[in-house]
Formats: structure tokens, C-alpha cells, sequence
């Protein structure tokens, strides 16, 4: 039987959460800190390796061997694991958290964009299992994408492939935190469907809703909170046809929190899909819903980290 298991990371800006991961996909040992506790590099970094440490203990104690440590990082990550930057984990801004990982924890480590990380489980274990080549949009706080190509995860020569949430859908749109103007991402994403529903709804109090309170709405059949949502899938169908105009991808699989209200964006989003995407590239396009939940990341950081053993 085999007892080879990798140490799954998803390192986000709020939350770390870890687990032990078989190469078949199985999930035991679930760990989580926060991460926002501290803006020193030292400290956090060895809450980083107190938390792998313990999840070895925990792999120890269940007979099971850890072969590597596989971490998904927000942030733009170099093919050799480097954070090239990380708005919302800013203290690792430029460091080798590959290298301090292999260093620190004497083991095989491999760091991915957390996107990337995602899409790649979806390929594995998710909805990109059918697909030669398909996009992962993770839907969340952000908007974040992870290419497969050919079934290999396509990074770019310097880690920064697939963001799709950095599409500019609007040419001079709400300002974003890259620097640019109008990304899918103000518009797609919980908090810019917040916004928007706030600015159609100027006058009306309801400025304390986030963007699953403004789902439920939707359903009810507000027409403001249902508008919302039809903006961002308008947004996004715009995004999406760019790019398979661009790729002639077989699949689009739509992660992250916000993916279960896909429904509320589908129509507006496939209608501008029809409107914009040439016929050859929509018609044979799926549009699927990741059925990993939060676990993709962590499944694929650590099956990346498997594959990059066999295949070294
Ligand atoms: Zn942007």
C-alpha cells in the first residue's frame, strides 16, 4: 500500500490552511492559521514551518511518509518559486519561499500562484478532468485564472499567465490595485459586485450587504441585486470570449467561493458570449462548476509537487 502523502498548502492573505495529501487525492489532517497576525518576515515564517512540522508529526503518527511540500501562494510566483509580488501577503513581496522551504524543512518544496495551484487540482481531481485545455476563473474576493494547456499548467516564462481577472473590460474603468484601469476583476469579483450594487442602489441603505447576502437577494427577485449580478456576468462573458477567441480552449471551470452563484451569472454571461466569441470557439465551450469546494488548491499544490518528483 502505498503511505506517500505531500503536505498541501493554500497560503492566502487572511488564512493558511494545510493538509496531508495522497497521490490519488486523498485528504487527511487539515490544519489552518491566520496569516494576517503579523507583518514580520521572521515571524511568520516560522509560524510557516511550525505549521508543516506539525502536519509531519501528524503524517508520523498515521504510518504515512511526506515526500514534499506543495504551497499555493496569492501572489505572482516565478517558475522557481519566487514571489515576484504579493499584494495581499506584501511581506513576501521578492522572497524565495521555495528555497526557505527546501532549506528550512530539509524536503522537496514547490511554490505555485494559488490559482494555478487550483486549476491544476481541477485538472486532476475536479471539472478540467475531461479537458486537454481549459481556463480555471477562481470567483472570490478577487478574480484570479490558472491556463492548462495541453494538460500542463501554463505559468508564462516568469509566473505571471492567467490572470484574467487583470482583463480590462471597461477602457477607463474603476481603478485597480495592479495599477490599471477597468480589470474584470472590480467588476467580477464579491467586492465589485458590491459595488456595483451600491452605486445602482445610491439612497436605498443597503450598504451592509457583501456579496452573498446580495445573492440571496437576487433570488428574491430584487431587480437591483439581480442587475448586479447580470453586470458582472456580462463582465465576465467579455473576458471569457476574449480569451477563447485568443486559445480555443475546450472548458472555462469556475471556482472559489462565488462560484455557487454561478446561476445568477450564466445568463448574462453566455448571452455575451454569443455576442462576442467567434462560433467555432463558443459552440464546443463548456462552462463548468468546480466540485472540489476549497479543496483544489491544497489537492493541487501537492499533485503538482508529486509531478514535478516523478518527472525530475
Ligand atoms: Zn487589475
Amino acid at each position: 500500500m502505498n503511505r506517500a502523502v505531500a503536505i498541501g498548502i493554500d497560503l492566502g492573505g487572511t488564512n493558511c490552511r494545510g493538509a496531508l495529501v495522497s497521490q490519488s487525492g486523498q485528504v487527511s489532517g487539515w490544519r489552518s492559521i491566520e496569516t494576517e497576525l503579523t507583518d514580520n518576515l521572521t515571524v511568520f515564517l516560522k509560524s510557516l514551518t511550525v505549521f508543516c512540522q506539525d502536519l509531519r508529526t501528524a503524517a508520523a503518527e498515521m504510518g504515512l511518509d511526506v515526500v514534499g511540500i506543495g504551497c499555493g501562494a496569492a501572489g505572482v510566483v516565478d517558475p522557481s518559486g519566487k514571489i515576484r509580488s504579493a499584494p495581499n501577503l506584501q511581506l513576501l513581496n521578492r522572497f524565495d519561499l521555495q528555497g526557505h522551504l527546501q532549506r528550512e524543512l530539509n524536503s522537496p518544496a514547490l511554490v505555485i500562484n494559488d490559482a494555478n495551484a487550483i486549476a491544476w487540482g481541477e485538472a486532476q481531481y475536479g471539472g478540467g478532468q475531461p479537458f486537454d485545455s481549459f481556463l480555471t476563473i477562481t470567483l472570490g474576493t478577487g478574480v484570479g485564472g490558472g491556463l492548462i494547456l495541453h494538460r500542463q499548467l501554463w505559468q508564462g516564462k516568469y509566473g505571471g499567465a492567467g490572470e484574467i481577472g487583470h482583463l480590462a473590460v471597461e477602457a477607463e474603468g474603476r481603478p485597480c490595485g495592479c495599477g490599471s484601469h477597468g480589470c474584470l476583476e472590480q467588476y467580477a469579483s464579491g467586492q465589485g459586485i458590491v459595488r456595483t450594487f451600491q452605486e445602482l442602489g445610491v439612497g436605498r441603505g443597503a450598504n451592509d450587504l457583501d456579496s452573498f447576502g446580495i445573492a440571496d437577494l437576487a433570488r428574491q427577485g430584487d431587480p437591483l441585486a439581480q442587475k448586479a449580478f447580470d453586470l458582472a456576468g456580462r463582465y465576465l462573458g467579455q473576458g471569457i470570449a476574449g480569451v477563447v477567441n485568443l486559445l480555443n480552449l475546450e472548458g472555462v471551470v469556475f471556482a472559489g467561493g462565488l462560484s455557487g452563484c454561478l446561476d445568477l451569472l450564466l445568463p448574462s454571461l453566455e448571452q455575451e458570449l454569443a455576442r462576442r466569441a467567434f462560433a467555432v470557439n463558443r459552440q464546443q465551450l463548456h462552462l463548468v462548476k468546480s466540485c472540489l469546494a476549497d479543496r483544489a488548491g491544497i489537492l493541487g499544490a501537492a499533485s503538482l509537487l508529486f509531478d514535478r518528483l516523478e518527472h525530475r
